[in-house]
């Protein structure tokens, strides 16, 4: 059995705190620092692999800013795949061609609130194994991240969250480094943005969500960007986990 993300305050403050992972603050470069436990060490590959993932994750919101960006000036005229993906992801309004001038007033806080993601991603970050949440309630989640009791949902105060967790025996396998983005990049859509789950996208109202409720819905972030990376409308990842199939 295997969840998602936990990423619900709510359901933090009733259970017990989570067992500090052991090995702290071990540094990997100057932009990353791990946190894991003593019975699961990563190894050489693994580390390499994470720095790569995070790396990555970064130049895919770079490319998906100056994308959105360009698509939100004039002569507004996006690429058909960039028009695909903004409509199967943030549900815009189609608009096969012509300006698309007309989404400018959504996709303006839709890049703010990139902005943010990636000015909190390209500082100096923390990633944990998501290993603690096994230990402390046998639950092996893929990736997380928690908050702090002075979390206020969808006020931007990174402080209010603790370090991202992902899955490092992922890491183990080079096929799922695109996973990973996802992940890494819809954790952060949590932590520095302070965004919430309303569907995930292998869930049945993703794709008939209202174009509102994409706004602070951390997959359609994450969805658009490694669309945008792989320049084709990603609409399923292997391996991405299925929340509420329990
Ligand atoms: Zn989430």
């Amino acid at each position: 059995m295997f969840f998602r993300w936990f990423d619900d305050g709510e359901k933090s403050s009733q259970t017990s705190p989570m067992p500090t992972l052991g090995v702290r603050g071990i540094v990997v470069n100057s932009q990353l620092t791990i946190n894991y436990h003593s019975s699961r060490v990563p190894n050489d590959v693994q580390i390499r692999r994470l720095a790569e993932v995070v790396a990555l994750a970064r130049a895919c919101l770079e490319l998906a800013l100056r994308t959105l960006r360009r698509a939100n000036t004039p002569p507004y005229d996006p690429e058909p795949i960039i028009r695909r993906i903004l409509e199967s992801h943030f549900r815009f309004s189609p608009i096969t061609r012509g300006s698309t001038k007309d989404w400018s007033g959504d996709l303006g806080p839709i890049i703010s609130n990139f902005e943010s993601i990636w000015t909190g991603l390209r500082a100096r970050i923390t990633i944990s194994d998501a290993y603690s949440v096994y230990l402390s309630r046998g639950l092996r989640l893929r990736g997380y991240t928690m908050t702090k009791p002075n979390h206020l949902t969808g006020v931007a105060r990174p402080e209010s969250y603790g370090s991202i967790h992902l899955d490092f025996d992922l890491l183990k396998n080079e096929r799922e480094k695109l996973l990973m983005v996802a992940m890494l990049i819809h954790e952060a859509a949590h932590k520095f943005r302070s965004m919430w789950d309303t569907r995930y996208r292998n869930e049945p109202g993703y794709s008939t969500l209202h174009p509102i409720s994409t706004r602070m819905n951390p997959d359609s972030y994450a969805f658009t960007v490694i669309s945008i990376y792989k320049r084709q409308c990603i609409t399923q990842l292997w391996g991405y986990p299925s929340a509420r199939k329990i």
